[in-house]
Parts: C-alpha cells; sequence; structure tokens
C-alpha cells in the first residue's frame, strides 16, 4: 500500500477536521427536533481550534511571514495554543503563547508538557495594553522570526471553517440542516459555518450562543455591546466584535446561565456517553432553545468544541463549582430506555 493511500492521513496536519456529526438522541427527543454536534474534540490537539491553527499557520507559510525555524506567538483561551503547539512541533516551530492565568490548570499544565514556551499573565479587559492578546501582538512585533498568529483579527481563522466545517456539515446532513448555532470566541467557527451555509442556502437560521459576562447577546439582539454577570465557561464570549465575526450572518441569539450549561454538559456524560467542556454546555442548551423556538421537526447542528479532560478540576469537581455558587448536577436517576 501506498503511503498516499486515500485511507491514510498525512501526520498530524491532515488529521485534522472530517470530525463525525454526532446525533444528541436524549435531547432530539426531547425536543422532537434532530440535534446534531459536530465532534471537534475529535480533533488531533482535541479541540475545534485545531483548524483555525492550521489555517492560519499555512497561511502565514504561503506568504512567506512564516520561514523555518520560525516562532508563532499568540494569546489563546489554551485551545488555540496547544493546537499551535502541535502544529509547531510538526513543522519546525517555536510557540510562545500567552494565556490568562484564569484558564484551567489543565490547559496551561499540557501546553507546557508539549513543549510551548507559556507566558501566564492577569486576566484584564482587552482595553488594556496588557491584555492577553494585545500583549501577544507586541511580543510578536518585538521577537525576531516570529509571526503573530491574530486568531481574533486573523480572517485565515474564519475561512478554514467557510472551507472545512461548513462543507462537511453541509455534506453531512445532506443539505438538510435547518439552523446552525456556536458560541464565539474569535467568531471563526460560528462566521465561517454560517457564511458558508448562508450561501448553500438563505433559508439557514444562524444563532449566536452567549455566556452571561460577555456583550455579544446584546450586540445581537439591540445593537449596543453590554455586558452583565460572568461566566464560569472558557474560550467563548466577548467584549468587542471581532474582525472574524463582523459581517457574519445573526438571525436570532441565545444567551445561557452557567448552571443551565452544567445541567447540559452533565446530561451529556450521562445519557450519551461524552465528556465534554463548558462551551459545549452553553452550545448545545442553546440549541435545544433553538429547538423550542422552531418547533418540532427541524434539524439543529452545533459544536462540541473540546473533552471534558481539560476541565476535570473545574466543571467535574463539586467543591470548585460550590466555590462558585453553582451546583454539581445530580446523578440522573433513571435513565429511561
Ligand atoms: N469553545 C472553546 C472551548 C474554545 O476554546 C473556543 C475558542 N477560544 C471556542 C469554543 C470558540 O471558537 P471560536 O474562536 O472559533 O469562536
Amino acid at each position: 500500500m501506498g503511503a498516499d493511500h486515500p485511507g491514510i492521513s498525512q501526520g498530524f496536519v491532515g488529521a485534522v477536521g472530517n470530525t463525525p456529526l454526532i446525533r444528541l438522541a436524549a435531547l432530539s427527543e426531547l425536543t422532537g427536533c434532530t440535534i446534531l454536534g459536530k465532534a471537534e474534540f475529535m480533533n488531533p490537539g482535541g479541540s475545534v481550534k485545531d483548524r483555525a491553527a492550521l489555517g492560519i499557520l499555512l497561511e502565514a507559510e504561503q506568504s512567506g511571514e512564516l520561514r523555518p525555524g520560525g516562532t508563532v506567538v499568540e494569546g489563546t483561551a489554551g485551545n488555540t495554543g496547544i493546537g499551535l503547539t502541535h502544529l509547531c512541533n510538526a513543522r519546525g516551530y517555536r510557540a510562545l503563547i500567552v494565556i490568562p492565568e484564569t484558564q484551567s490548570a489543565e490547559k496551561i499544565g499540557l501546553l507546557r508538557s508539549l513543549g510551548a514556551e507559556v507566558r501566564t499573565v492577569p486576566a484584564v479587559p482587552y482595553r488594556d495594553p496588557n491584555n492577553y492578546v494585545r500583549l501577544s501582538g507586541r511580543i510578536a512585533a518585538d521577537t525576531p522570526g516570529a509571526v503573530w498568529a491574530n486568531q481574533f483579527d486573523n480572517l485565515a481563522n474564519r475561512r478554514t471553517h467557510f472551507n472545512s466545517t461548513g462543507p462537511e456539515i453541509w455534506q453531512q446532513t445532506g443539505g438538510q440542516v435547518d439552523a446552525w448555532v456556536a458560541a464565539t470566541g474569535t467568531g471563526g467557527t460560528y462566521a465561517g459555518v454560517a457564511l458558508y451555509l448562508k450561501q448553500q442556502n438563505p433559508a439557514v437560521r444562524c444563532v449566536l450562543a452567549d455566556p452571561h459576562g460577555s456583550a455579544l447577546y446584546s450586540w445581537a439582539t439591540g445593537g449596543e455591546l453590554r455586558s452583565e454577570g460572568s461566566s464560569i465557561t472558557e474560550g467563548i464570549g466577548n467584549s468587542r466584535v471581532t474582525a472574524n465575526l463582523d459581517g457574519a450572518p445573526v438571525d436570532d441569539a441565545v444567551r445561557i446561565d452557567d448552571q443551565q450549561a452544567l445541567e447540559t454538559i452533565y446530561q451529556l456524560l450521562w445519557r450519551e456517553g461524552l465528556f465534554l467542556g463548558g462551551s459545549v454546555g452553553i452550545n448545545v442548551a442553546a440549541a435545544v432553545e433553538t429547538a423550542r423556538r422552531l418547533g418540532p421537526g427541524h434539524t439543529i447542528v452545533t459544536v462540541l468544541c473540546d473533552s471534558g479532560d481539560r476541565y476535570r478540576s473545574r466543571l467535574y469537581d463539586r467543591d470548585w463549582l460550590a466555590s462558585r455558587g453553582l451546583r454539581q448536577p445530580a446523578a440522573v436517576a433513571e435513565v429511561p430506555a
């Protein structure tokens, strides 16, 4: 068998994408809709951000900005940094990652294990020059041979979703998709898929999901960036409209609180056997709310961004949840046959 046999993936890069689209049985039955989750936690670096990391890196190579032995610098909540570090190892670059110290110990520890140079910084708002994203841009500018991935405003991010995630969803559903629901961090996943699906069928309803503490729900529903409260979810929500989100279709928005997101990920664990992260709780709960708004008989697609393994010491720890005023959902007493 030749090394280029179609069944063989070419390294880490070749293994990114083409993830399963999983029907969430219990929630589909509950709503009378077909609720589907794109299994992005099955990417080789463990999250949806492998796609953005790859798209950004390939464009930087193609433009000549990133040269052999160069450094890739990024400010990240963790997953983009993890994807980038795998790719840097696979392609001969150094990774320098700036991450807010509020992110989970699992993600920060994993970045170090993978060999990234990790700088943890206090979590401060984007308007502060020491915000992790802005700091990463300055470090890149000051480091010889470095490129700044700039995932929030580099459109290579949403292009990769337009070119891969969107077409995969279209093919996997045979074009039978009524709604697309996703929370946004950079906006790359939401916007790339929304733009692609609308191009195929303008009737596809695109719904932005948002945690508390983010300004995007009020922006999407009333045009004004305003946030209240906070969230324990990581990697999603924003105080501004990034270049990646700008111009993406938004037909509706759903805001989900942390307790509801927790109930959702524990349901996914007990009823579906899926062990997933907090942003998935926001996405799937918003997909269920969208199903309620649309009524039975619709097909709704969302994203299963990463695994619960990255949040074991938080979302799956009763004491940590209690310290945040949250209740660990009780075990499901009776699972319907
Ligand atoms: N969920 C998780 C766990 C993430 O890390 C991210 C990215 N920060 C997202 C969702 C959102 O993806 P995007 O940046 O494409 O909006």
